[in-house]
């Protein structure tokens, strides 16, 4: 672990004392922050606008392990001082996805409505009078002033940067103000922001997993701490909290490398100890695209086009909504929207956020493995592990810098290896659970019986949860609703050979009106020793035209269990207006 008090805080401070000498350099520390701050402390900081994305989550799981595996604490913290763009019920939501990953935290909100923690609030929108109080203390100390520029203006002066191909740089028109002159406007009411007036030096930023970065002089100008509608802008808000909560570890998206400029030169003003930061690379999808919620857009505008659709599909969106987003490439369904979309157009929608994850039946123990090998390694080529482990090795030394590729065969396949490896009462069990939670007309439908049968004998063809509800609808079909569409298998199965299958149905149908106990193991030996005498020993003969004729189509749990399922009467019900069917179909070839 770096030394925290070495490095890049004693070269900033050198750079305020040499080049700001007619201003204090940077206030005193401030007493709470060296002697409670030995311990490691993470926080993630979500910004609560819509729901937490792969990425974010990764990060969280990142700072969980870093902080557990050196009995540390983490810390949550809401950054919801665009008001605009939060919502309480996106900030709940990402606290159920963090606790659906196995994701503790020991300070902050949580789900029940209770809070944790003596740092707190941990709402950033309810800590503005601790931002006022340190905004103060650089306002007092000239390390930060009132500034009146308009949007006019300060446009004006953007657009002349641009004609002469120059980056803009806020020019400080405001300190050419007396300073008298600046406070006596800003107590009367005139609109203006605050400006942290950033030390006329290089900044060094030091960071864990990326290395060593030095901005030249001017590259960080005076950038604005407080808005004009009175709300600290996010800068402001991380640097206070992150010393107010003791965070001794940033761990964040390389989104933000940039943005640590500022941090560390507010960190010094303010008298802050400066945390180590370690800034992860960002999950690419495997053709090399930012993986993004546009990315489920994308996958329906697809379909669309495939299927020349100038019109939106019927029961989904309106016509007006559909010509819009068809004309503007980059704009997004809501999420209604897209899940209707989807269904209109058969589309299986790419996951992007942990709840998509969740619905679509990934274990959460298999996304957070799966998650940490995107930029992380144990090495050794171990790839199987789960949180307790992750918790005890995660070290920033072997998190990766370039962006990882998200590899969703290998998610997939990491999937179906621990359903196969979890016992068969376990999987009854989850397996129920994400029924209730997402099929609970499917779950209504069938008896506990019914269900466990169903369990078990999908357990060895599930890849996820979810595979179970998707491909076994017919169960819920009313018998007189089941369709049999004519695909290849159903006509080879059905139609073809020197005695059809449903030749053999016809006859095979007579035989299970006589059976007593309508149950697997009866049905097995029943159908099996039928089979010897009609289908020469072959039991597919019969197995794969019953199967077609009480699900609808060539592929369902095994037989036995299939037919069980249904009951004697329904599987009758359901023969007898397939066999009709096929009758039809023979008769027109
Ligand atoms: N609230 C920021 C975000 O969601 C994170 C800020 C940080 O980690 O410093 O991107």
């Amino acid at each position: 672990m770096a030394d925290r008090t070495e490095g890049p805080i004693l070269r900033l401070v050198d750079l305020f004392t040499v080049h700001q000498a007619a201003v204090p350099a940077r206030l005193a520390a401030m007493s709470h922050s060296h002697s409670d701050r030995d311990d490691v402390v993470t926080r993630f900081a979500p910004s609560p606008s819509g729901d937490l994305h792969v990425g974010g989550a990764r990060t969280a799981l990142f700072c969980w392990a870093f902080a557990r595996g050196r009995r540390g604490r983490f810390v949550l913290r809401i950054e919801d001082t665009d008001r605009k763009r939060s919502s309480d019920a996106a900030a709940l939501g990402f606290q159920k996805a963090l606790r659906w990953m196995g994701i503790d935290w020991d300070e902050g909100p949580m789900p029940d409505g209770s809070i944790c923690g003596d740092h707190g609030p941990y709402m950033q929108s309810q800590r503005l009078a601790i931002y006022e109080s340190h905004m103060e203390r650089l306002l007092e100390a000239d390390l930060a002033y009132h500034a009146f520029d308009t949007s006019e203006e300060l446009d004006a002066k953007r657009t002349a940067a641009r004609a002469e191909k120059k980056a803009y740089r806020y020019d400080r028109a405001g300190l050419a103000i007396p300073r008298e002159e600046r406070f006596s406007r800003a107590a009367a009411g005139e609109s203006h922001v605050v400006r942290f007036r950033t030390p006329d030096a290089p900044i060094t930023i030091t960071d864990e997993v990326l290395g060593e970065a030095t901005l030249p002089q001017g590259e960080v100008d005076d950038f604005v701490i407080r808005k004009a509608d009175g709300f600290p802008t996010y800068h402001f808000a991380v640097v206070v909290d992150d010393a107010l909560m003791n965070v001794s570890h940033v761990l964040r998206a390389q989104e933000h490398f940039n943005n640590t400029a500022k941090h560390i030169v507010l960190q010094a003003a303010l008298g802050f100890e400066q945390p180590v930061y370690g800034h992860l690379s960002l999950i690419f999808n495997p053709d090399g695209s930012k993986m993004s919620k546009r990315d489920k857009d994308k996958a329906i505008r697809a379909a669309v086009k495939a299927a020349s659709l100038e019109t939106p599909p019927e029961g989904t969106i309106t016509r007006e909504a559909f010509d819009s987003w068809i004309g503007d490439k980059k704009s997004q369904l809501d999420h209604d929207a897209l899940i209707l979309m989807a269904e209109a157009l058969d589309v299986t929608l790419p996951e992007i956020n942990v709840a998509d994850f969740e619905r679509s039946g990934y274990l959460p123990e298999v996304l957070c493995n799966f998650l940490s090998l995107n930029g992380w390694s144990p090495g050794n080529d171990l790839e199987k592990f789960d949180n307790a482990f992750l918790a005890e090795h995660f070290d920033l030394t072997r998190v990766q810098k370039t962006p990882a590729r998200f590899d969703r065969d290998k998610l997939l396949a990491f999937n179906l290896d621990a359903i196969q490896a979890m016992p068969e009462a376990l999987f009854r069990e989850r397996v129920r659970a994400h029924g209730m939670r997402f099929h609970p007309d499917f779950m209504s439908a069938l008896t506990t019986e019914q269900f466990d049968l169903l369990a078990d004998a999908s357990r060895e063809r599930s890849k996820t949860f979810d595979d179970l509800f998707k491909s076994n609808g017919w169960l819920l079909l009313a018998d007189e609703a089941l369709t049999w569409p004519i695909s290849k298998p159903v006509r080879k199965a059905m139609l073809k050979g020197e005695v059809p299958g449903r030749i053999l149905l016809e006859q095979a149908s007579e035989l299970l009106q006589g059976v007593e106990v309508f149950e697997g193991e009866s049905l097995e030996s029943t159908l099996t020793a039928w089979a010897e005498v009609h289908c020469e020993g072959n039991l597919g003969k019969i197995a794969q035209p019953l199967r077609i004729a009480v699900t609808g189509g060539p592929v369902s749990p095994p037989i036995f269990d299939t037919l069980a399922m249904l009951g004697k009467e329904r599987c009758l019900a359901r023969i007898k207006g397939c066999l009709a069917v096929m009758q039809d179909v023979a008769n027109s070839a």
